[in-house]
């Protein structure tokens, strides 16, 4: 069987880091820039950036209704970040252009200002260990449905899957550790 085509949103954000990421897992990878690349691919993630621009941008060339069509055929969606606040179906205090269809509720830049950035030993359910790296992170303040919580930091939720989604608050592409990539990949 040929290896799967895995597309990252290139609109803006740390694109290049997930493709990077996905060729040393073995994936063939895409960088999605229009409505069209949607339908070539196996599993699309929502790169870490600034969630209003990347839905605005996504909003500007049609991409939500393409997005919500190819998940509900079972299209496995990784958002990380940024990505993770446009798959939240809540954002406190924000009526941004969002996919909403994860069953979570999200916090932006929830660990306030002083802390802009740190990283944390993570505990992840299934998967083991890893380093997570926080950038003006979000935190999922709560969950329902069928989202299932996969790894907590100091009582907040920072990663959460549900069916073929996962979102996490941190950043793997940022690290060496690939776990997390592979997770995704064999969740196709
Ligand atoms: N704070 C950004 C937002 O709200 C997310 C930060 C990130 O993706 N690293 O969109």
């Amino acid at each position: 069987m040929a290896a799967k085509l895995i597309g990252v949103l290139a609109l803006q954000g740390a694109f290049a880091e997930h493709i990077a990421a996905l060729k040393k897992c073995g994936a063939e990878t895409f960088e999605v820039r229009t409505a069209e690349d949607l339908n070539k691919i196996d599993g699309l993630i929502i790169p870490g950036g600034e969630s209003t621009t990347i839905g605005k941008l996504m909003n500007k060339y049609a991409m939500e209704e393409v997005i919500k069509a190819r998940v509900a055929e079972g299209m496995p969606l990784w958002g990380t970040c940024a990505g993770m606040i446009l798959m939240a179906k809540e954002i406190v205090d924000s009526d941004q252009i969002k996919l909403g269809l994860m069953d979570i509720e999200v916090k932006r830049n929830a660990y306030g200002r002083q802390v802009d950035s740190f990283e944390a030993e993570l505990q992840l359910a299934g998967i083991g260990q890893i380093k997570g790296v926080f950038i003006r992170a979000p935190y999922v303040g709560r969950v329902w449905g069928e989202a299932r919580v996969l790894s907590c930091h100091n009582e907040q939720i920072v990663m959460v899957q549900q069916r073929k989604m996962l979102a996490t608050s941190f950043h793997p592409e940022l690290t060496e550790d690939l776990d997390i990539h592979q997770y995704f990949l064999e969740m196709g």
